[in-house]
């Protein structure tokens, strides 16, 4: 869920649970959800997820740690990709990196082969659920351009650079692969080499976007969403916000010079939160807006994306819409942008920066899951009509912060 230039995106984006996605979703009905929806939607979640955080499994990387048990006992693995795997577990341990850890890059690596040419017993459905993704992708692309394009709001300069960004932005699924690939013992694992896992981890990765190369990546954990046991509508409503917080990343910049009040809210809304004056302007002469203002205005950008689309496929299904009031997204939508951020109580409270080489260097961009679900509900005034939020309600509707992008 982050810009892959940026260091942060090396730590797992912890912000997102796998585990979950074998518990039925519930929510929590003693919780008020105008107060806080965070914790409505995430608390029974949080509950069922393993307490600690070595534990804890957040990509598709520990799903494909069972996945590689069922290989060996169930497939067989050749005697040739065990010597490879002891080999690079060798190798791996000699530049310290510890043994359990050598040996999951070296299965990953090795065992992908055979996965791929496996996958459906894996994840079922596979080839149809990554068409699923794809059209997802797509159909929030078509929406995105068309919002833009017909945009008063935008600066023609400005609509016309995200347009082309966006016209030409391609996915990338980072799946294992059947072609043989460099595996030879001769592979020369060094440290540089390790310090980019990706290269033998291709599971430990979520989502994120690289501006420069203008493609979105995604992992199998997000075609694995589609396979969650929840209702269909609420998985493909996950998996589009996962993809358009991306866009969000994509299209922000040229974007950002129109937006400045949702910048000021932003801004605003963040500076004054706690993390703000605890920590971060004092260390770092930074505050908690500027440091997570990107990632914020990401999520934003992300849910007025997937809402617009919802309206439109709405609108598609059933003519009627059109002639009666306006037609609204439904509680489903907001439930599925707050559950993409359900996370363990360490990951919730997890410290705001951490010391380098005597160094102080914050964590993570994005701000905590609380923030991100709460502070992006209250701006959208269905999110108020649907679960009839009032004034007195903490998030309730504010017409300063509403969510106005095209
Ligand atoms: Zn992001």
């Amino acid at each position: 869920m982050c810009l892959f230039s940026f260091k942060s995106c090396k730590n797992k984006p912890q912000e997102i649970n796998r585990e979950s996605d074998k518990i039925n979703y519930t929510i929590k009905d003693s919780v008020e959800p105008c107060e806080n929806f965070y914790e409505y939607v995430c608390s029974n979640i949080r509950d069922s997820f393993k307490t600690s955080l070595n534990n804890s499994s957040y990509l598709f990387a520990s799903i494909f740690r069972e996945h590689a048990q069922k290989i060996k006992k169930e497939i067989g693995i050749s005697v040739d990709e065990q010597t490879k795997i002891n080999f690079f577990k060798e190798k791996c341990i000699k530049i310290g990196k510890g043994p359990q850890r050598c040996q999951e890059l070296g299965e990953n690596f090795y065992l992908q082969e055979v996965y791929a040419k496996n996958i459906n017993k894996f994840i079922e459905k596979y080839s149809e659920r990554k068409e699923k993704v794809i059209n997802i992708f797509n159909n929030l692309k078509i929406t995105a351009v068309k919002k833009i394009k017909d945009s008063s709001y935008l600066k023609e300069s400005n609509k016309n650079i995200a347009i082309k960004k966006l016209n030409e932005l391609r996915l990338i699924i980072i799946e294992p692969r059947i072609e043989k690939v460099e595996n030879d013992l001769l592979i020369n694992i060094n440290d540089n080499e390790l310090e980019k896992e990706n290269k033998y981890d291709f599971f430990n990765s979520m989502a994120f976007a690289r501006d420069e190369e203008n493609t979105v990546y995604i992992g199998l954990s997000v075609i694995n969403i589609l396979a969650a046991p929840a209702a269909s509508v609420l998985n493909e409503n996950r998996v589009a916000f996962i993809l358009a917080h991306e866009f969000g990343h994509i299209i922000l910049i040229p974007l950002n010079r129109s937006l400045s009040n949702i910048r000021e809210s932003l801004l605003q809304e963040f500076n004054n939160l706690p993390e703000n004056s605890i920590i971060l302007p004092n260390i770092l002469n930074i505050s908690y807006g500027q440091q997570t203002f990107f990632e914020n205005l990401s999520d934003l950008l992300g849910m007025m994306n997937v809402y617009e689309n919802s309206l439109e496929n709405k609108v598609t299904e059933d003519e009627s819409i059109k002639s009666s009031e306006k037609a609204s997204v439904d509680k489903d939508f907001f439930i599925a942008y707050a559950r993409n951020f359900c996370a363990t109580k360490e990951v919730e409270n997890k410290p705001l920066v951490r010391e380098k080489n005597g160094q102080k260097i914050p964590i993570d961009l994005h701000a905590r899951p609380i923030y991100r679900v709460n502070l992006g509900v209250k701006r959208m005034a269905d999110f108020s009509k649907l679960f009839q939020c009032s004034a007195k309600h903490k998030l309730n509707f504010d017409p300063y912060a509403e969510l106005k992008i095209w």
